[in-house]
């Protein structure tokens, strides 16, 4: 299957309306994915699941290296150092071996850096502090009774995020699409570690559940962004032309996601 990703990010704006024939692959750089959101998978990504989690996988020789040696980083991608004479193939297969490690230590991962009093957190457009008592723990306008959080307060409000996500954002970006004659085949919440969202040659688009976290209006040019690959499945100056037909207001949005967009992952 053909997934069309987005890699814009990395893009200036002198660059953008620069030719972009439709190879993502040319924009991707594995230095980068760990820490931009709108980055493009390798052309066969390499992803384990584990758990509810989708992880990159980045795979490493090293010729010290004995065995294998899995990592997971804070930005949840899966590493897999490979001893000398061992294959990258045989790298990816110990990784997917390692499933229930690999979300082991995700979870314990996600645990040291649990939300707690007064931690900011973006939700619906705003930072708000969170804040406890024994009854409840509110993030401004989103409140959850304290025994949900009794596994942490960021997995209760992420678990409740997403539930929002799935029951909102399909709706929500086939309306987008409606007037501009842009509907795609089915629209998917999922759990990205490193992407708003895509769209794949087959009319599919998926979407972070975190867009639920950002201002409306960057929401809105996400998915408009994804809609947009519809016709044009590239970052060519003609998706772009369409983008800014579309969404006039997409340079804003931009900016608020090279800003503000890692504070969500
Ligand atoms: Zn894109």
């Amino acid at each position: 299957m053909q997934v069309t990703t987005c890699t814009h990010a990395r893009m200036s704006d002198a660059n953008i309306g620069r030719a972009f024939t439709g190879d993502c692959s040319r924009w991707y750089d594995s230095r980068v994915q760990l820490h931009l959101p709108w980055t493009a998978p390798a052309p066969r990504p390499r992803v384990v699941t584990a758990g509810d989690h989708t992880f990159p996988v980045e795979v490493a020789r090293h010729r010290l290296a004995r065995r294998y040696i899995l990592r997971v980083t804070a930005a949840g991608v899966v590493r897999v150092t490979v001893p000398r004479g061992a294959s990258v193939a045989g790298g990816l297969a110990f990784a997917t071996g390692q499933a229930d490690w690999i979300a082991a230590e995700w979870a314990r991962r996600s645990a040291r850096t649990d939300w707690g009093s007064g931690t900011a957190v973006w939700y619906r457009g705003e930072q708000h502090r969170i804040t406890c008592n024994d009854a409840e723990v509110a993030c401004g306008p989103a409140v959850l009774p304290r025994q949900r959080a009794s596994s942490g307060i960021r997995a209760a409000f992420q678990a409740q995020w997403r539930a929002e996500a799935a029951a909102e954002l399909p709706g929500r970006c086939a309306a987008l699409g409606q007037p501009h004659g842009l509907q795609p085949v089915r629209v998917q919440v999922r759990n990205q570690q490193s992407r708003w969202g895509s769209c794949s040659g087959q009319g599919s688009i998926a979407l972070n559940w975190r867009l639920v976290q950002m201002p409306d209006d960057v929401a809105d040019y996400v998915m408009l962004h994804e809609l947009v690959h519809l016709e044009h499945p590239n970052h060519s100056a003609r998706f772009w032309r369409r983008v800014a037909a579309v969404c006039p207001a997409w340079r804003t949005a931009e900016r608020w996601l090279r800003m503000s967009g890692r504070d969500l992952l």
